[in-house]
């Protein structure tokens, strides 16, 4: 029998990939879905934060599209920056008009200048606050990447790896740099300018289209230990399963934890592993129209958020009524620290953008917490995380998913990599 722990998306596609063969899928929660589920609450939907569908591989487009029938749109992004009182187009360094004319020279000269050092070839720095200066210059560094990225990681960027950000961060020509500069329209840029999103149940329909494909899900069943030697798992409930092989979608250092006789070594890189986590403040609103916008990214200090999406933008809730979130990147000691004064604190901090105004009636607040949300590039996971995965590969223990294969994973790469490990563990 083949175990599959977890059914979010990777679990679910594993599942649906393994059809025809002896599995068994396990999931803690009482209802599948993993980051991917969806909360009704006032005749309004919230995702956990926005999760709108990407794609690059046109395979698992059509295959998501192929699974959600007719409960798809496509959509073209609309993204902003809220900086210095002003809202820009995403993404910031392609589009400084409107801002300050001393931000937008220092934004200009300095992409300039890394564009006269990148003509000497020198290789870019590993950190990521030297990539950011490397790439995009000074000027873009101090006003929008570093203010945003310390709010989103919560460290030193010069503690964190560059290695993730080639293909999330675009990176623009210097004529598109000036054009943004002075006003001129420049094409779409990056892995999200478009993107699919279901027409009714919010992303949770993806799930739930998967679930009724795979079979019976073994739910309120949490994995407490697996004992390698003797392909036995143990669960909450006291259960033991005889397993060949595991498919496993936990977050990675859950997983180790739960080795009974993982080197000491092993456990302590794998306890190493560092994330920070997310709460999402959910706001409910009636009143007039709020932005037109999918999502604003607030890089200032004196906002607790670092964006605000807006659910009800991509899919019809009812006339005159708002579903919103506020992201809050914390560290995971200090989610558990937080009170309920973070709610209040995050709904004051966004009337004073100026987005929501006195003719807006709050239906709806409250707080979800993702207590792993993204993954730290640092360079302990680079030192660590390939001997991690190789040593449970060596277990027949095959890691699939964001959270088990440690990176900054989208839920296509999730559905890609249950199928992957799927094929697998069929080998
Ligand atoms: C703030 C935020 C915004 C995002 N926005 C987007 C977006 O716009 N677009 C996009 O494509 N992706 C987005 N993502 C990424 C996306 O959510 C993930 O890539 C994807 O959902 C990961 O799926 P998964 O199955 O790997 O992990 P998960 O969804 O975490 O599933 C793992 C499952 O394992 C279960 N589990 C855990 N421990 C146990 C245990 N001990 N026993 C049994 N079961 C267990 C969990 O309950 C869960 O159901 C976002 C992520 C975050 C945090």
């Amino acid at each position: 029998m083949i175990a599959i722990i977890g059914a979010g998306l990777a679990g679910l596609s594993a599942a649906y990939h393994l059809k025809g063969k002896e599995f068994r899928l396990f999931e803690k929660e009482a209802r599948p879905g993993g980051l991917a589920r969806t909360e009704k609450q006032d005749g309004l939907l919230f995702d956990r934060a926005g999760h709108l569908l990407h794609f690059r591989d046109a395979k698992v487009k059509g295959w998501v599209q192929e699974l959600l029938g007719d409960n798809w749109l496509a959509h073209e992004r609309r993204a902003t920056i809220f900086s210095q009182g002003v809202e820009t187009p995403y993404p910031f360094q392609a589009h400084t008009y409107g801002l300050p004319k001393e931000t937008v020279r220092d934004c200009v000269q300095g992409f300039l200048e890394a564009c006269l050092q990148a003509e000497r070839h020198l290789p870019a720095p590993d950190d990521l606050a030297g990539w950011f200066l490397h790439t995009f210059g000074e000027g873009f560094a101090r006003h929008f990447f570093f203010p945003f990225n310390y709010k989103l990681w919560r460290r030193d960027l010069r503690e964190m790896t560059a290695d993730w950000v080639s293909w999330s961060v675009p990176r623009p020509s210097l004529s598109e740099v000036i054009a943004g500069a002075i006003g001129l329209q420049t094409s779409p840029m990056g892995y999200n300018s478009t993107f699919l999103y279901p027409r009714r149940d919010g992303i949770e329909s993806l799930p739930r289209a998967l679930a009724a494909a795979v079979g019976p899900i073994e739910t309120n069943r949490e994995l407490v230990e697996v004992h390698p030697k003797e392909k036995m798992l143990v669960f909450e409930d006291g259960e033991k399963v005889r397993y060949r092989k595991v498919i496993a979608t936990l977050p990675l250092p859950e997983l180790i934890r739960r080795i009974q006789g993982a080197p000491a070594e092993i456990q302590a890189a794998a306890q190493g592993l560092k994330q920070v986590s997310v709460l999402c403040i959910h706001l409910g609103v009636a009143g007039p129209p709020i932005s037109k916008q999918h999502w604003i990214y607030f890089p200032e200090p004196g906002f607790p958020f670092y964006r605000c999406g807006f659910y009800s933008n991509y899919y019809p809730a009812p006339a005159g009524r708002h579903s919103l979130v506020l992201e809050l990147s914390l560290r995971p000691e200090e989610l558990l620290r937080r009170g309920p004064e973070i709610q209040e604190s995050c709904l004051a901090a966004f009337r004073e953008t100026g987005f929501l105004q006195s003719a807006h009636r709050v239906l709806h607040l409250s707080a979800l917490a993702l207590p792993y949300a993204y993954v730290i590039y640092d360079r302990h996971r680079k030192k660590h995380l390939p001997r991690l995965l190789a040593w449970l590969r060596g277990l027949e223990i095959y890691p699939a998913g964001r959270y088990a294969r440690w990176e900054y994973g989208t839920m296509e790469d999730a559905l890609s990599q249950g199928r992957e490990a799927a094929a697998e563990v069929r080998g």
